[in-house]
């Protein structure tokens, strides 16, 4: 078969696109080459989370592989056929074992059989979907699609020694279009605050300073606190609506003070409040795939970010879909997907 090349630095130009290739190369039995990976990058090419997506993918599919080393600016991908299985991965560093699992899933939907997944790493990085958006945000939306996907925290991992753990339960799903365009009857909200090796009372004044925000409905409020090799700060706001739990996320950082960390995270929960449309920026990026393999869905957003527009780009040249970005009247977005 012949050999799709992508470019790794057109659009956003981030590990997106590989993952993203990897994810397409799986489903489709098709050979690719991923070219000038994160070339514009302060440190281009593959870092090691990268690999670790490689190496699942590798694993999964029983692929020959070139090019798969630090620092490498290509890579060629041969997958032969997914199997389903008991798989265990581990990114080393801290790097993040949410991407790793969203690399693999729509193969593991595409296999005759349920696997079992356990990935050691990062599970609350910067830049990556923290486990409790894939947890609450992502997978619930998979669900609707038709996907059978359990996730469980065994273990949070902070920058930089990493260490946590995250485990997947993914059943074989043949996955159906979505319509998400309203987000329905709120129904409050949770403020959650994991803590490692930090005092309780850094959580019981994020957790007060949500409660206090005036974001309407009712309140739950949860201080959680864990063992971790590095110490850590997640903070997170699971807002309810019928149609959607809305997990906006933020990490504490040594030098801001506790409750600047929530009025942050209190500014982006009100800013997809404003918004008045179900999915989020990073939600918009992920689900593009899904619904690429369910053959069709839509969406409401807001304005499409250049990771949004890039993963539809490399999408559109695997798979036969069309995707559509119309804005709306207000700041809103209609992502619609056709096959074609
Ligand atoms: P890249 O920068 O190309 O490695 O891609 C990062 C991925 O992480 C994208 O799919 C983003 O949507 C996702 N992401 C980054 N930050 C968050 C966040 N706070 N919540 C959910 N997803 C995120």
């Amino acid at each position: 078969m012949s050999l799709l090349t992508l470019d790794g630095s057109s659009g956003e130009g981030g590990g997106q696109i590989l993952r993203t290739a990897l994810a397409l190369a799986m489903v489709t039995a098709t050979p690719v080459r991923v070219e000038h990976i994160r070339k514009k990058r302060r440190k281009p090419g593959l870092l090691r989370q990268h690999l670790t997506c490689i190496e699942a993918a590798t694993a999964i599919t029983a692929a020959e592989v070139r090019g798969a080393h630090l620092g490498s600016l290509e890579l060629e991908f041969r997958p032969g056929r997914i199997r389903a299985g008991a798989y265990e991965f581990a990114v080393g560093t801290a790097g993040s074992t949410t991407l790793v699992l969203q690399t693999v899933l729509p193969a593991l939907f595409a296999a005759t059989a349920p696997s079992t997944l356990t990935i050691r790493g990062g599970t609350h990085n910067p830049m990556a979907p923290p486990f409790e958006f894939l947890a609450h945000t992502y997978a619930p939306i998979l669900a609707r699609m038709g996907a059978d996907v359990s996730l469980t925290l065994e273990q949070p991992g902070f920058y930089p020694a990493g260490g946590g753990c995250i485990r997947a339960r993914v059943a074989a799903a043949r996955l159906q279009p979505i319509a998400l365009v309203d987000r329905g009857d709120h129904g409050g909200f949770l403020a959650h605050a994991l803590l490692a090796q930090l005092p309780r009372s850094v959580g019981e004044r994020q957790v007060q300073v949500i409660h206090d925000s005036g974001i309407p409905g009712p309140a739950e409020l949860l201080v959680e606190e864990v063992q971790a090799l590095s110490p850590g700060n997640a903070l997170a706001i699971h807002l309810r609506f019928h149609e959607i739990t809305e997990v906006v996320t933020t990490l504490g950082e040594r030098g801001v003070r506790a409750e600047d960390v929530a009025r942050r995270l209190v500014e982006a929960a009100f800013s997809y409040l404003r918004l008045d449309a179900p999915v989020d920026e990073f939600l918009a990026d992920q689900l593009l795939l899904p619904l690429a393999i369910a053959g069709g869905g839509t969406f409401r957003t807001g304005r499409p970010s250049s990771h949004t527009r890039t993963n539809a780009a490399v999408i559109e040249r695997v798979l036969p879909v069309r995707f559509s970005f119309t804005p709306e009247p207000g700041e809103t977005w209609r992502v619609e997907v056709n096959s074609r």
